[in-house]
């Protein structure tokens, strides 16, 4: 009992030195940092605003850099003086080879850690306990520059990211090395981690079911959006071969929360049908069926069809409105094209008859029974017909708007846009589907909300793979 009293006094006290060295420490950093200042200070040279920031920015690195180096010292002074340690491999202790600096660059600028590192010889493994202690990233650059280096890159080109990251942080990140990060954050992803967890999309959900009185409305949407790509060279020298555009194929599912959308998940990737089944097929088996009303949404594409049936059996299906009202304008130009006016109401009353139940065999019926003014009119005849067999079941705006159902796609196609386009599709980009995909599959991360929890697995892999490299 006195022996416990006796240790926890003197913790304390090593408390209380930790601390007041660690005050005098900065107390001089601080005086250091003013006397970088006091030439501007003193003298009687007029100073705007942006020259007074630049030059205290100017002198801010060394201050920070040894708040960092001088904190560390203090908290892991333990870890940074060991003399021996336990071997990972084999679990004998194995004495200190040398003290080892180490330069790491964080926000807060470039630091040095001075560490022991310790050689087992019969397991042949090097180890540094106090870099597993602090969380050292392999890489120079630690977790927080990478992350934001990510998000950086998730929205410009990566010559221009490099550029913003310099002039925003001060802290150099070339272009090269952030396309290895990239590289590295990506490939490991999976559909897995990019789309939210059961726990996660269930709290979403529990969020909009406590506003209404009826279960809410699922949405399962999937769309394809064609993206620029080409394959490396072949030939000596060539560097890229022809271009060519690919489908990357994406699905996003949300809430509707009276005329709000609640995101759940995206994901898009240029990728076989079957592929794209299998991910809608993992998000699905995370969304709890029972509390939502599943409406699936599409165009009259009919690989997109079988994937979301499988997805989500039974679900209500409906075909996009503004996809079928866009068949239904193209007949209606060819056929009525010197009377506007006809064309108008033609078109009005077909989407108005299409929108109620049983209503699409008369449609259909009429159609066969119009006379093609021209050629072009007789083939949008034919499409159509076959448009609205295809799709029979789909229409029903009607109900489905009074179900408070969607009726258009046009929160895919917003994904579409927001995801693909504006990354993929900037001028004069031309993508390798390696890249191409995990540039969606980070975009995707973060507009589902699970960019966080990705990094943090992807900097725990990297850790665990520097270990393993050393072991
Ligand atoms: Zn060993």
């Amino acid at each position: 009992m006195s022996a416990a009293v006796d240790i926890s006094i003197l913790d304390a006290r090593i408390q209380r030195e930790l601390f007041e060295r660690y005050r005098d420490m900065m107390h001089k950093a601080v005086d250091a940092f003013v006397e970088v200042l006091a030439g501007d200070l003193v003298s009687d040279k007029k100073m705007t605003l942006m020259e007074i920031t630049r030059a205290i920015a100017k002198a801010e690195p060394k201050f920070l850099t040894t708040a960092v180096e001088e904190f560390i010292r203090s908290k892991h002074g333990d870890i940074l003086s060991l003399e021996q340690a336990q071997c990972p491999c084999c679990k004998k202790k194995v004495q200190r080879s040398v003290q080892a600096p180490r330069t790491i660059e964080t926000l807060l600028g470039t630091s040095t850690v001075t560490r022991p590192y310790f050689y087992c010889g019969p397991c042949k493994c090097g180890f540094f306990p106090a870099d597993a202690a602090l969380g050292l990233s392999p890489r120079r650059k630690q977790d927080d520059l990478q992350k934001l280096a990510l998000e950086f890159l998730a929205d410009l080109p990566f010559e221009r990211a490099s550029e913003l990251f310099l002039k925003s942080t001060g802290i150099s990140f070339s272009d090269h090395q952030m396309h290895d990060l990239f590289a590295q954050f990506s490939e490991g992803a999976t559909v897995e981690e990019v789309i939210p967890s059961a726990e996660e999309i269930e709290r979403r959900i529990d969020e909009v079911k406590s506003k209404g009185k009826r279960r809410p409305v699922l949405v399962a949407a999937t769309d394809g959006a064609h993206t620029p790509t080409r394959p490396r060279g072949e030939g000596r020298g060539e560097k890229w071969g022809p271009g060519e555009y690919k489908e990357a194929k994406g699905f996003r599912l949300y809430l509707l929360d009276s005329d709000r959308i609640v995101h759940i998940a995206s994901w898009h990737q240029v990728c076989s049908a079957e592929e794209l089944g299998q991910a809608l097929k993992a998000a699905a088996a995370r969304i709890p069926q029972q509390k939502v009303r599943p409406c699936l949404v599409g165009d009259g594409a009919p690989w997109l069809w079988n994937v979301m049936r499988q997805a989500f059996p039974g679900a209500r299906e409906v075909l996009d409105y503004y996809h079928c009202s866009e068949h239904v304008h193209a007949l209606a130009d060819a056929q009525y094209a010197d009377d506007p006016q006809k064309a108008f109401l033609w078109v009005e009353s077909t989407m108005a008859r299409l929108s109620h139940k049983g209503e699409v065999g008369a449609v259909i019926g009429g159609l066969k029974r119009m006379q093609p003014a021209n050629d072009t009119a007789k083939e949008c005849i034919r499409k159509i017909v076959n448009y609205l067999n295809v799709n029979k079941e789909r229409f029903n705006y009607h109900g489905a708007r009074r179900g408070g159902y969607a009726i258009g796609s046009g929160g895919i196609e917003s994904a579409n846009k927001f995801i693909c386009h504006v990354r993929v599709k900037r001028s004069g980009a031309w993508w390798l589907v390696s890249n191409c995909n995990n540039m969606l599959k980070l975009r995707c991360a973060l507009v589902n909300g699970t960019f966080e929890h990705m990094f943090d697995n992807h900097a725990t892999r990297e850790k665990a793979k520097r270990f393993s490299r050393n072991a």
